[in-house]
């Protein structure tokens, strides 16, 4: 037993900051894995997760390879901003990229190629919402497929998705996922264009690393392992609150008003129609909007702003996912 380490570089030639790639590989035959992290340079939850596993996985690994990537967009995460600096693009937006594109699609052309040529039996794209948020683990709409073969790939992403031992959701409905282009983010682009199941997993707070939170990420990921006989199942701690339902993705209610967002009640709960989820006040702190849930759904997080201007989005919820 043991795995053997290697690690690397890669990115276009022409770019200074090269991205980092760990290695771990079984003598055994198994599954390769892929874990992404930190495309979104303000999140480091993930960088922080691999950078843990990378210390126990040599011993651990019974099979297969674990292929990691602490950052995608390191120059992004010295900078503290989600997006790729001195272009302003959001990296997960424009897979599969494009050798000829800008600088961002250049970018993106140099993951997709590291990535998807080592033929991953799965992804795992490690990110963080909002330090108000419960942890949670995205699943793509695979629109790409139709009928029973979009129904095969749902069932292996959502198999991927429960062995995180997070809330599962799926992503926004078919034609709203497709508008915001999140078949061009990295998970949804292994899915549609690699047919590569893949997942999400939201752990925040982002901005700093926190240790709970690496800890939960890290669970999350070594559950996915464990299911695909990796590494030994370990006893993990449960996370507060884990919504075993079907959910779909869905934005909470909008600012009205320009003014300071106060949280009323704590991410995780069951909301109802009509109750209270957070207020607008002025600096008087006069009450300018009540954001009140309009139907039954789950309050996955609230955003991490302290003032919301109008049209501004004031959370993330889950509605309930109707069975096929
Ligand atoms: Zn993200």
């Amino acid at each position: 037993m043991g795995a053997v380490f290697s690690n690397s570089t890669f990115g276009p030639r022409e770019q200074p900051h090269a991205m980092t790639a760990l290695a771990f590989r079984s003598a055994l035959p198994g599954p390769i894995v892929a874990i992404t992290a930190n495309i979104h340079g303000d999140e480091c939850t993930g960088t922080g997760a691999i950078h843990a596993l990378a210390s126990v996985l040599e011993e651990n690994l019974l099979k297969g390879s674990v292929l990691m990537y602490p950052s995608l967009n390191p120059e992004a995460l010295e900078d503290g901003r989600r997006d790729l600096p001195a272009s302003g693009e959001d990296l997960n937006r424009l897979f599969p990229g494009h050798w000829n594109g800008s600088r961002a699609e250049r970018r993106v052309r140099s993951i997709w190629q590291e990535v998807i040529h080592q033929a991953p039996a799965a992804i795992l794209d490690l990110h963080s919402d909002s330090p108000l948020s419960i942890p949670y683990t995205i699943m793509d709409r695979p629109i790409a497929f139709r009928g029973g073969s979009r129904r095969d790939m749902e069932l292996r992403i959502e198999a991927l998705a429960r062995a995180t031992g997070l809330t599962v959701l799926w992503d926004y409905p078919d034609s709203k996922y497709r508008n915001l282009h999140l078949d061009r983010s990295l998970a949804g682009s292994a899915i549609n264009r690699a047919a590569i199941p893949a997942i999400t997993i939201e752990v925040g707070p982002r901005r700093h690393l926190d240790p709970a939170a690496v800890k939960t990420m890290n669970d999350a990921v070594w559950g996915v392992l464990a299911h695909m006989g990796m590494v030994k199942d370990r006893s993990r701690a449960k996370p507060a609150v884990v919504r075993a339902q079907s959910w779909y993705r869905a934005d909470g209610p909008v600012a009205l008003v320009g003014g300071i967002l106060a949280p009323l009640c704590n991410p995780g709960l069951l909301l109802e129609p009509g109750m209270a989820l957070a207020e607008i006040r002025n600096l008087d702190g006069e009450v300018m909007q009540t954001l009140r849930a309009n139907c039954r759904c789950l309050l996955l997080g609230i955003v991490e702003k302290a003032f919301l201007k109008p049209g501004d989005c004031c959370a993330t919820l889950g509605l309930a996912e109707q069975a096929r």
